[in-house]
């Protein structure tokens, strides 16, 4: 029934009805992973799946706006056609140049990257993927892990499953102080659960390289840095959080010859950072900078903390973000307890 719903309001939207009703808003897209089906990259999103929603903005007359044109719009009240949308991608894997700015280009439509400088430096591969690599390879079903500062998570694979372990862990180490978290990963986490902790990076996790990055900035894509580790900013001290904002932004600033002046927060939930790096941010010389809250940006809304929906995995949820429908949800009365989203919850 909620698909019949759907389908119908996304016909009406291609009358633009909810542009009109809902005027001055831009959704911004976040992508992760996006795979050719020719390798074991984790997540849904594939090629042809993103080749088709681009397709659809092309044939729709939708704009894909670049980074100066969002902030032109934001700084200066610079008009932008009403079907404007843009798209981000985080981390800097190496799918994200070898595949999704294929599609991207394809069209001729700009896509913007956050890097983590650490791993386009062959540093280290993200934490949050080295519980993903950990748990998909273990043979151990139950273990107690002791959690850094305290406290402990049992394991119990074959009652809660692999993805629901994979989620809890990451979300019991995205409360504490990261400070040691690759550290602990190594000691406690492959250690218990048995797994070898691999010599190189994955193949799954390789990066994109700092030529593929230099080569997207001559397509006409931005390059961003998304922090040098990928910690939670909000639970690192002072010290630590300026590392990962100056450091990134220098790392990218030499690589690329370019001073990066857009950031974003690792995770990017509103828990997961706080006043004092949005300051950092601002200090920093950043005159933007997004989170991950899913949402439209809009005219005078906080440039430290741009909204962003994750790129949806069907086409319905797709437009109704692009046409604009799921903005009428700030129209409909909020009833306690219910979400005013047409989104699935995820
Ligand atoms: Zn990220």
């Amino acid at each position: 029934m909620k698909s019949v719903i759907l389908k119908v309001a996304n016909i009406i939207g291609e009358t633009g009805v909810y542009r009109f009703l809902c005027p001055g808003r831009v959704p911004v897209f976040m992508l992760h992973r996006v795979t050719d089906g020719s390798d074991g990259i984790p997540g849904d999103m594939t090629a042809e799946r993103l080749r088709g929603y681009l397709r659809y903005l092309s044939s729709r007359g939708y704009s894909v706006l670049t980074m100066d044109q969002l902030w032109q719009f934001l700084n200066k009240g610079t008009s932008i056609p009403s079907k404007s949308v843009m798209f981000t991608i985080d981390d800097g894997f190496s799918d994200h140049h070898d595949v999704a700015a294929q599609v991207f280009d394809e069209f001729g439509f700009p896509l913007n990257f956050f890097v983590i400088t650490g791993l386009l430096d062959e540093q280290l591969w993200p934490w949050d993927d080295q519980i993903a690599y950990a748990v998909n390879r273990t043979r151990i079903s139950v273990t107690d892990l002791q959690l850094p500062f305290g406290g402990k998570y049992s394991v119990n694979l074959a009652d809660i499953g692999l993805r629901r372990t994979i989620r809890e862990i990451r979300n019991a180490l995205k409360i504490v102080n990261q400070e040691h978290v690759y550290q602990w990963l190594s000691a406690e986490l492959y250690s218990k659960l048995e797994v070898d902790f691999p010599d190189t990076i994955p193949r799954e996790y390789r990066p994109m390289s700092w030529d593929d990055a230099r080569s997207l900035k001559e397509r006409g894509h931005g390059v961003y840095p998304h922090t040098c580790t990928h910690r939670i900013l909000s639970t690192l001290a002072l010290e630590e959080k300026q590392h990962e904002i100056n450091e990134a932004r220098k790392r990218v600033e030499q690589e690329l010859a370019q001073c990066p002046d857009v950031f974003a927060y690792p995770t990017g939930r509103p828990s997961d950072y706080d006043r004092a790096d949005i300051e950092e941010v601002k200090r920093a010389g950043f005159k933007m900078a997004f989170n991950t809250v899913p949402d439209y940006i809009r005219a005078g809304c906080s440039q430290y903390e741009l909204p962003r929906f994750s790129l949806p995995e069907n086409t319905a949820d797709f437009l109704q973000i692009v046409n604009r429908f799921e903005a009428l949800k700030e129209k409909v009365p909020r009833q306690p307890n219910r979400s005013r989203s047409f989104l699935p919850t995820r």
